[in-house]
């Protein structure tokens, strides 16, 4: 099944080149998808783009203890996982502090403990879809709260209609800690090509087939969007919907991997300048 996970740059590059935002301008400074010379530098260039997205996460306030959870693959041994050590506030995890297991959640390299309770369930979702390279859970406000109502997003705005047809609401085991496998399972049942579930009782999931960097700014979109609904509809006001057809435009324009890892671009620019101890 493992073999079937490929090396996703030019994935993401054959995304980005179907994307409107995909620069035809010669001689400008846009972001440019990255290759790799080595494993090594691939491995070490996941390693920071992790540990930014755990800063994204301090910085928008996910940091509910020590709930939530962030994986990606390692470049070599894509049956192992690099994820944020437990106890370490996301504003403190560093490259030298993550910790790299395996599907049982057995600790391979680092010096911290795993949060297994989580960790199963991530491993559960990356084992079940070889293609599915990075995942993100917290328990954050909005997302939790708006879980709690078991519906889907409805497509209020431009950015809600990113996850139009493009999300899934999960029922199964709801509200129960997930430290079962059998949990973890029961994700993965549903967690087929979408790229966020919202877990009834329980918080916001995203994965990406492409990057840590497209999981991250689609967990940070979904929650945004959460809230906007939340917002909307504390009004007592029907909103207008995006029609259907105009959802699914914009979901394929604006709600892809390669637009996730674009706008984490900003997220990197901004956190790789002010926060330099990311990399130690
Ligand atoms: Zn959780």
């Amino acid at each position: 099944m493992l073999d079937k996970v490929k090396h996703t740059q030019s994935a993401l590059q054959q995304d980005a080149q179907r994307s409107i935002y995909y620069p035809k301008q010669e001689g400008v400074i846009f972001p440019q998808i990255p290759s790799f010379a080595s494993v090594e530098e691939e491995r070490r260039h996941r390693k920071e783009r992790l540990v930014a997205a755990c800063r994204a996460f301090a910085q928008q306030g996910y940091d509910y203890g020590f709930a939530g959870h962030l994986t990606v693959r390692d470049p070599e041994h894509p049956e192992l996982y690099w994820t944020n050590p437990m106890c370490v506030h996301f504003s403190q995890v560093k490259v030298s502090n993550l910790i790299l297991a395996d599907h049982k959640g057995r600790v391979v390299e680092g010096d911290y403990a795993i949060n297994r309770a989580g960790f199963v369930l991530h491993a559960a979702v990356h084992e079940a879809h070889p293609d599915i390279m990075a995942m993100c859970h917290a328990h954050t406000v909005y997302g939790t709260a708006f879980a709690a109502l078991g519906r889907p997003l409805d497509p209020i705005s431009q950015d809600a209609a990113a996850f139009f047809e493009d999300h899934i609401v999960i029922k199964d085991e709801a509200g129960q800690v997930a430290v079962e496998e059998k949990a973890g399972l029961s994700v993965c049942d549903w967690f087929k090509d979408v790229k966020a579930a919202i877990h009834q009782n329980h918080g916001l999931l995203t994965a990406s087939r492409h990057s840590i960097e497209s999981a991250a700014f689609w967990f940070i979109a979904l929650e945004r969007c959460c809230q906007q609904q939340l917002l909307v509809e504390a009004t007592g006001i029907k909103p207008v919907m995006v029609p259907p057809d105009r959802s699914r435009y914009s979901r394929e324009h604006v709600g892809s991997e390669y637009i996730g890892w674009l706008h984490f671009q900003t997220i990197w620019d901004q956190l790789s300048k002010t926060q330099p101890d990311m990399f130690d």
